[in-house]
């Protein structure tokens, strides 16, 4: 079993997350839930992106509306053209994504920007078969819309979709932000939330959804000067780049990104090198991780460069993040089809704003963290979450559940504690037992009261990568945890 089916695995056996609407059969694949812990880990995800992006950076926060009139996708350029390759079983009527059926029997890449000719020849030339029932020919290729109907408004129906992607919500909101925020060019504009897409056959759990949660910035800036005053910080960081013509992964200065002409703006010189520090804090090596340059018949309509942040897992590279410079598309379509002037205006003149977009596949980046962090030692499971981002920060037990005095105890600690951290009290089964459960979501630290305790008026503390343990008197306990949770200090 690889590290991907054995984080499904645990995922379902502790309730991290898990197929929606589970107890019925009509529901649709690619819906997930996430459990207690699952949200936890997310929120702390999301708070942690906060910090480095929203406010290191100052960039502002918006959160728009799921549902999106038709008007706003026909100038986007999504209505029509936002679709996948499909194919379907002469013999069973599964449908299947027909670049993907081809890369899979043939080993060679097939792309969703082929033509459906294309596409249906060299399922012909190759004699594809159906991989559900192995059996069946099948049907030439068409094509799926991608996007999500909405039926809203009572009785009267208004034309709507489910948003296919999230920034546009920020680019129909920007003109607003220019004129009450005070914002000054180059400036970030960020939304964490959902985006819907009907995926052909969707699988790989929270890898390929219908419904995703992103967590996007588009950056704003004048492309006569592109500057960035906070460059000079990240100049001598390495960023791992793969030039679209090359195999090798090499690191490079982020001042040489611009100096080699890897990238045409300091200000996306930054961004990359800012979007590899952030991943870097979720405890993903350096090794594993790469900004993959886009050929041009692999980019997006609206992208004149773009690289695609992945991660290597058990099952190959993952795309975590689509970086994507969007030129002035998006504002030129928007001030077309709005009919509204989105010229930036300052005391420089007026300006129409090029985008840079950093757009973080939110449920990717969670379940490849896990992934990451999964560890098996002898007997043992656990996840070796960095502490900005565990579900818990301490479980707190008796040693033996029908020892009273014991049982008080661990209730009066952790009843002490609970307005400072998060804690989960647990009484029942073997210590063993609550320790795995723990060590199984990332939880750092368990805090139990035995024997000792009572005379002595301590608690064991122990710590989740290492199993070492240490006692601490019960009226040091709170700062001593602090110290622990913060890394200020280590258990020796
Ligand atoms: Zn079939």
């Amino acid at each position: 079993m690889n590290s991907y089916e054995k984080l499904v695995n645990l995922a379902a056996r502790r309730s991290i997350f898990y197929p929606a609407s589970e107890i019925y059969t009509t529901t649709p694949a690619g819906l997930y839930s996430y459990g207690p812990y699952g949200v936890s880990i997310r929120h702390k995800l999301l708070d942690l992106w906060r910090k480095h992006f929203v406010r290191e950076d100052d960039m502002i926060e918006i959160d728009g509306a799921l549902v999106m009139p038709a008007a706003v996708l026909k100038a986007s350029g999504h209505l029509g053209k936002f679709s996948d390759p499909m194919t379907v079983c002469r013999k069973c009527s599964v449908v299947h994504r027909a670049d993907k059926v081809l890369t899979e029997a043939t080993g060679h890449e097939y792309r969703e920007a082929q033509t459906n000719e294309e596409l249906t020849d060299a399922l012909r030339k190759h004699a594809v078969k159906c991989p559900a029932c192995k059996k069946g020919e099948l049907a030439d290729v068409t094509r799926a819309s991608l996007m999500v109907e909405a039926l809203v408004g009572a009785g009267k129906k208004h034309e709507c979709y489910l948003r296919p992607e999230s920034c546009q919500s920020i680019f129909t909101d920007y003109l607003r932000m220019t004129k009450t925020m005070r914002v000054k060019l180059p400036f970030g504009m960020a939304q964490y939330g959902k985006m819907f897409r009907n995926e052909i056959s969707p699988r790989q759990t929270l890898l390929r959804q219908i419904e995703v949660y992103v967590a996007e910035i588009e950056v704003f800036f004048d492309a006569k000067q592109s500057g960035i005053p906070k460059f000079d910080a990240v100049k001598d960081y390495s960023v791992n780049i793969q030039r679209s013509d090359q195999d090798a992964i090499t690191p490079v200065l982020a001042a040489d990104l611009l100096k080699n002409k890897i990238v045409s703006y300091e200000v996306i010189a930054y961004y990359l090198a800012r979007t590899q520090m952030f991943f870097e804090k979720l405890g993903i090596p350096v090794d594993h991780m790469r900004f993959r340059e886009l050929a041009d018949d692999e980019r997006a309509f609206y992208a004149k460069e773009a690289f695609d942040f992945e991660v290597k897992t058990s099952i190959g590279w993952v795309e975590l993040v689509a970086n994507n410079y969007r030129t002035d598309y998006d504002l030129t379509v928007h001030a077309e089809g709005s009919k509204k002037d989105l010229s930036f205006v300052d005391e420089k003149g007026r300006v129409l704003p090029h985008v840079w977009e950093i757009s973080v596949g939110f449920d990717r980046t969670f379940f490849v963290m896990l992934e990451l962090a999964l560890k098996e030692e002898k007997e043992r499971t656990y996840l070796s979450l960095p502490s900005a981002v565990v579900p818990l920060h301490a479980g707190v037990f008796p040693l033996l559940s029908n020892k009273p005095e014991q049982v008080d105890k661990a209730k009066s600690v952790y009843d002490q504690l609970k307005g400072c951290y998060e804690l989960f009290y647990d009484a029942s089964g073997s210590i063993g037992k609550r320790y795995a459960r723990m060590d199984e979501i990332g939880v750092p630290f368990c805090i139990t009261i035995d024997f000792d305790s009572i005379a002595n008026d301590d608690v064991t503390i122990r710590e989740r990568d290492s199993t070492k343990q240490m006692r601490v008197k019960t009226a040091q306990l709170r700062d001593t945890m602090f110290a622990l949770i913060t890394g200020q200090r280590k258990i020796d």
